[in-house]
């Protein structure tokens, strides 16, 4: 079957052919891939920048950790059946390590990342350990499956950033993560959320389309100005980032109300230069989110099956898995909000 893979430490990804899995094992599922999407983390992964060397010792593998499918092969003992309908967790925690005797499989020593460390949803059919399922809703449809796993981490760092009723929100980063960040902070009880990011026309035209009003582009005016004219001057309650952009934290902090959390969700090529005394006295709480919980993922689906229309806009291009090659370099350019794939 065709694969879209990673197969060396370099720029680039390469189509190979590679054999189907084998049967799947005990508690084990071969899930066939119906949509797929490519994630910034992806590209990247594709263009080779900081961050990614974890990678190496696992190459050549296929990549995509944000896909659903249905079982086509049911290991003994999967609590499935073929022809169920799932999204998949990218991640797969080994069972025995301290913290997984400990009950704690989120934070597992040797998790291996579905897509990262091992084969992942750029290929017709994967397979993967049967508590990486979580069954869909009732009709969903694949490409808004797909949409699970960056929706869990948008949901997740709204969650960590305790976001309430009533608050004033401020969004850094235009992206699929930041949409799902808006989204779910606006289902959170958020009476007005603000989202900024830089000349990026294609993805501000989505988060309109998802209703979102009060966009700050930065390219403009100094966010700050930008946001305070908005606000009529008062600093926000939360602050959630999701540019990839360190100086874009010290910005967003610029903005945020005395003892206010600021959530960092961006994967980061360099360190933060931050003034500490500056945080300190304005006791600002810097909190980091990746990745989702569990729990997360049944309450994205849930609004995922409540309101499909209203997340589809997040969807810019849809393709086969053989043009794959072509949707990278769209989201590379950002030309592509999300590009989902069909293998
Ligand atoms: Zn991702
Ligand atoms: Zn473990």
């Amino acid at each position: 079957m065709l694969a879209l893979r990673k197969t060396a430490a370099a720029f680039g990804l390469e189509f190979q052919e590679i054999p189907e899995p084998p049967p799947p094992g005990p508690g084990e599922v071969v899930v066939r891939v119906d949509a797929v999407g490519i994630c910034g983390s992806d590209v990247h992964a594709y263009e080779w920048t900081e961050g990614y060397g974890f990678m190496v010792p696992h190459l050549p593998l296929s990549m995509g950790h944000e896909f659903c499918g249905t079982i086509t092969r049911n290991g003994t003992g999967s609590g499935f059946a073929e022809g169920d309908r799932v999204a998949v967790i990218p991640f797969v925690f080994c069972g025995h390590c301290a913290r997984c005797r400990a009950g704690d499989t989120r934070n597992c020593l040797q998790r291996q990342g579905i897509g990262l460390t091992r084969d992942g949803g750029f290929q017709r059919e994967v397979r993967i350990p049967a508590r990486c399922c979580v069954a869909l809703p009732a009709g969903l449809e694949p490409e808004l499956a797909a949409l699970a796993e960056p929706l869990g981490v948008g949901a997740e760092a709204v969650l960590t950033g305790e976001v309430g009723l009533g608050d004033t929100v401020l969004v850094l980063g235009p992206g699929t993560i930041g949409q799902a960040i808006a989204l779910f902070a606006r289902l959170a009880g958020a009476a007005r959320v603000i989202v900024a990011g830089r000349a990026d026309a294609p993805r501000f035209e989505v988060l309109r389309a998802l209703g979102f009003a009060d966009l700050v582009d930065v390219a403009e005016g100094p966010l700050q100005e930008q946001v305070l004219a908005l606000t009529g001057g008062r600093a926000v309650d939360v602050v959630l980032e999701a540019t990839g952009v360190p100086q874009s934290l010290n910005e967003g902090l610029g903005v945020l109300k005395k003892g206010g959390v600021i959530v960092a969700a961006g994967i980061h090529a360099a360190p933060l230069t931050l003034a500490l005394t500056d945080f300190v006295r304005m006791r600002h709480q810097l909190r980091a989110s990746h990745g989702a919980e569990r729990r997360t993922w049944d309450r994205v689906l849930a609004h995922l099956g409540r309101d499909p229309e209203g997340f589809r806009p997040m969807i810019t291009h849809r393709m086969p898995l053989e043009r794959g090659l072509e949707g990278f370099e769209l989201a590379r350019q950002r030309a592509a909000s999300k590009v989902i794939l069909t293998p």
